[in-house]
């Protein structure tokens, strides 16, 4: 199975898509992540990506796509995988459909984490107490969820005009979120 998960930052989206590739032994490819990682040990793009990172905003669609293009070309994709973060734009959803049809890796389905605005704030406000993420301050939060809406809303259109898009609500307890989830891939595989 090929999944891409999608929904606002403090939708639980990570925390889903870690259940999903352990459930389903599935590559998890996290680009905020592999964003984390580069910064942490200081390399060349994790200097060029660290202001962007910080304030919330998005990082340039080339330099992401070139990320997951190279992340595609490892062995561990073959048993299939589940895309975290990625895309978050047209132009990175675009890119992914080309990549994918290449590698001849159609997507199964694409899971949309449905959550209310006012619940990721409350969300990732109390994940920026406990783990005091760098780009958890209340301006950089503002900034991610009001770029979700300009520029990742388009792309669940696109997914959802291709049908292959799966609503799950979101704001409820982990497992019934994850409960709801197996329901979906379980019928997308049927679907296959
Ligand atoms: P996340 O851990 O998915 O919430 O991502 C954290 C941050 O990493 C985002 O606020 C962006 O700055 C950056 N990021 C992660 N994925 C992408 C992407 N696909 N496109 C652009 N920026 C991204």
């Amino acid at each position: 199975m090929n999944i891409l998960i999608l929904g606002p930052q403090g939708s639980g989206k990570g925390t889903q898509a870690q259940r999903i590739a352990v459930s389903y032994g599935l590559a998890h490819i996290a680009t905020g992540d592999m964003l984390r990682q580069s910064i942490a040990a200081e390399t060349e793009f994790g200097r060029r990506v660290k202001p962007i990172y910080e304030a919330g905003e998005l990082v340039p669609d080339d330099l992401m796509i070139g990320l997951i293009r190279e992340r595609l070309e490892q062995d561990d994709v073959e048993d299939g995988f589940i895309l975290d973060g990625f895309p978050r734009t047209m132009a990175q959803a675009e890119a992914l459909d080309a990549m994918l049809r290449e590698i001849e890796r159609p997507v199964t389905v694409v899971l949309q984490l449905d959550v209310p605005e006012d619940v990721c704030v409350a969300r990732l406000s109390k994940r920026a107490q406990e783990e005091g993420r760098v780009d958890d301050t209340p301006e950089a939060i503002r900034t991610r969820l009001a770029l979700y809406r300009r520029e990742t809303e388009p792309v669940i259109e696109h997914y959802r005009a291709q049908g292959n898009l799966v609503v799950i609500h979101g704001d409820r307890p982990v497992d019934e979120v994850f409960a709801e989830i197996q329901q979906a891939l379980e019928q997308a595989a049927v679907r296959q």
